[in-house]
């Protein structure tokens, strides 16, 4: 079922000489098994938009509505919530604290009372959907390296099972494996049905990952659709102080050194293809490259 966002407004601290308006009037749908990025520069209001979606945050004025449980409803519907759907803060690593990784990943499954053997049971599954070898489950979190030790975190949420993850900037602070690590673990959760949604200020990333994009500025969505529509519309962009993916950025170099080259190019495959085309003298380049799907690259 769908995460809905009816004129939501969230002020923080509201009635204080402090008080702080973090979102304005946002409206959004998020279906099943979508993997939908959010952008936005810092205080754009990505972070309070996501607490909501598990209940951490619930709206100043208007509804937040998850899998069919109202965000603002009684403590027992909450719960469900919470467990429904996961969220990974940044840097979620620092949140370990167990002596072994398997008790780190089961502290969320024993909080539901389930029995040591279903536990056990997902302690395992989690640590091998998130890609760690089950020989390390009896060794202490802070040997694992950085990526290792982020994807532990992700597993303790996994293992509660839920039906949505919520990630806030998964590959902040990975070297560039530890990234694209992160990335395939993110593709491969997806491709098993879970919904995705991932803040990420890397729109290289979300271009190879995502079917929607939410761009906030100044706590409102400023512009939301499919990845290549809203990556496409540069000017928007700019004004939210989003840069352009890499690609697009060079092509519009070799589009103002004179090549004629296609200006809807996300990817670097996408790239490729149209500077062959200009090479080969192919004058559609545009036309073609307009009905190109978002995961060519
Ligand atoms: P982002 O995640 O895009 O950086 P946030 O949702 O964290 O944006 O913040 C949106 C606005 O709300 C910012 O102006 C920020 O300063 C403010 N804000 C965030 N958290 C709090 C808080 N706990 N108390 C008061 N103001 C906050």
């Amino acid at each position: 079922m769908p995460i809905i966002f009816e004129q939501v407004s969230y002020t923080y601290d509201e009635d204080t000489p402090w008080s702080k308006q973090a979102l304005l009037d946002v409206d959004l749908r998020i279906e099943d098994g979508d993997f939908v990025g959010i952008v936005g520069p810092t205080g754009s209001g990505k972070s309070t938009l996501i607490q909501h979606m598990n209940g951490l945050l619930k709206p100043t004025s208007g509804r937040v509505v998850v899998n069919g449980i109202e965000v603002s409803s009684d403590s027992k519907d909450m719960r469900q919530l919470r467990r429904m759907v996961g969220l990974v803060f940044q840097y979620p690593e620092h949140q370990l604290f167990e002596e072994t990784l398997r008790d780190d990943i089961a502290f969320g499954p024993r909080n539901l009372d389930l029995d040591a053997e279903e536990v056990q049971r997902r302690v395992e599954w989690a640590c091998s959907a998130v890609g760690l070898p089950e020989e390390l489950l009896d060794r202490s979190p802070f040997e694992l390296s950085g990526g290792q030790m982020r994807r532990a975190a992700i597993a303790g949420v996994l293992a509660m099972e839920c039906d949505v993850l919520i990630l806030d900037e998964p590959t902040a602070g990975l070297d560039p494996r530890g990234q694209s690590e992160m990335l395939d673990l993110l593709d491969a959760l997806r491709r098993q049905g879970l919904t995705i949604i991932m803040v990420s200020h890397s729109i290289d990333q979300l271009v190879q990952l995502a079917d929607r994009i939410v761009v906030m500025f100044e706590g409102r969505v400023m512009l939301q659709g499919q990845t290549r529509e809203v990556f496409a519309k540069s000017e928007a962009l700019r004004q939210a102080s989003l840069d352009l993916p890499e690609v697009a950025k060079i092509m519009e170099k070799i589009r103002e050194g004179g090549v004629p080259v296609s200006s809807d190019v996300l990817t670097v495959r996408e790239a490729t293809d149209a500077i062959l085309e200009v090479l080969r003298g192919d004058g559609d380049a545009q036309g073609r490259h307009n009905h190109r799907a978002v995961h060519s690259g």
